[in-house]
């Protein structure tokens, strides 16, 4: 290993305070588990499967890895179960922002549907304001423990439900109020993103901006219809990408008129590496496409996904890819600067971002090594040094 690798291989502290950038997390996938038990005491809703916080944690995690779509989607009717009311959405919302504060991260874009959050009688405007209020609190509280960090929303319409363009209505009314753009998410199979055309085609009239989650059960045709149909400008996972790209055994790699569409014209990847492990889209960190598609540079991004559901954080998703694949500091900094690059945000903002927040903070942690260098090897220098 050279003076190098060792100076930029980052240890878990590292990973920890290294400034990262999360474009695809799920706000209804996020919550603390004891907050489920709180506000599921607090309003009455009796379907738990557990009350103790741990074991309910524990539930969440084993649901998700069960391999069975019925159990991984019962974990979703709890939290949205239990965040019906004005005060529930903005208090998950002010912890999401805190926890990711906590875990290093300094811009977020966290996805949710109003439309599930109407049961107690919130209409769609006061689920917006109730989250946009929660995160405000949370960027706040985040300031008061010297931690900083940026949330922005993305309304998501579900995909097998036909209120897509009021969603999309509903985003670009909010759009300098904390909504960033829209997204569409729910089952690939059978509800491919055609079906909301008209969401699509008046968010491209109103020049806002939307990802679509494809690519990630369903291979390339979703991937296909979300770019050329549908004009998404990122890709929710994409990462069945990989499908269009072949390596022959001589290591020479090969790519399709898709992947090559997708990497020239830079579109951004919203992978999310142990989402794919619980949903079987890939086997192991190792053999995650990702692996392949940094190599060829394509505007790939790292991401949480369903932090409660896979028991997971940003820090967890770096050091599963330092372990697989010996990423350095460098490799962690191009992963945010693609990320902070391929945000909503303005221009101007997204570059300062990277020049005063990303680019800084990978700075100082690299320099750490030199003085702990120094430091380590000054009694050793010998007069003949
Ligand atoms: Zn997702």
């Amino acid at each position: 290993m050279t003076s190098q690798t060792i100076a930029n291989t980052p240890t878990p502290d590292q990973i920890h305070r290294a400034p990262k950038v999360l474009l695809h997390d799920h706000l209804d996938g996020g919550l603390r588990p004891a907050t489920i038990v709180e506000l599921a005491r607090d309003s009455g809703y009796s379907q738990l499967p557990e009350t103790d916080p741990e074991k309910l944690g524990v539930w969440f995690r084993e649901a998700a890895d069960s391999g069975s779509l019925e159990r991984y989607l019962e974990t979703f009717s709890h939290t949205v179960g239990v965040m019906q009311t004005r005060d529930a959405l903005v208090r998950v919302a002010a912890e999401c922002a805190e926890d990711l504060a906590e875990d290093g991260v300094v811009y977020a874009e966290v996805r949710y549907a109003p439309e599930q959050h109407l049961e107690g009688g919130l209409s769609l405007e006061e689920v917006v304001e109730a989250v946009n209020e929660g995160f405000r609190e949370g960027e706040r509280r985040a300031r008061e423990k010297g931690l900083r960090i940026r949330v922005g929303a993305l309304l998501t319409a579900m995909r097998h439900a036909a209120r897509a363009l009021e969603i999309a209505e509903l985003a670009n009314r909010y759009r300098d109020l904390g909504v960033v753009g829209f997204d569409i998410a729910g089952a690939e199979a059978g509800y491919p993103p055609t079906r909301h055309l008209d969401a699509f085609e008046y968010l491209k009239r109103e020049n806002n901006h939307f990802t679509i989650h494809a690519g990630e059960a369903f291979g390339l045709p979703s991937i296909w219809q979300a770019l050329q149909w549908c004009g998404a400008d990122r890709l929710g996972h994409g990462v069945r990408i990989i499908d269009d790209i072949q390596v022959h055994e001589d290591g020479r790699v090969e790519l399709g008129r898709l992947a090559s569409y997708v990497r020239d014209k830079r579109i951004p990847l919203e992978l999310c590496p142990s989402s794919n492990l619980q949903t079987g889209a890939a086997s192991s960190y190792a053999e995650h496409p990702i692996g392949l598609l940094r190599r060829l540079h394509f505007r790939a991004t790292v991401n949480t996904d369903n932090r409660l559901m896979s028991h997971t954080s940003m820090s967890r998703e770096f050091e599963h890819l330092v372990e697989a694949f010996g990423y350095t500091l460098d490799d962690m900094q191009w992963f945010s600067v693609n990320a902070m690059k391929s945000a909503f945000i303005p221009f101007d903002e997204r570059l300062a971002m990277i020049n005063d927040v990303i680019k800084p903070g990978y700075a100082e942690l690299k320099s750490e090594w030199l003085f702990r260098q120094t430091a380590s090897t000054s009694g050793s220098v010998t007069s003949e040094g």
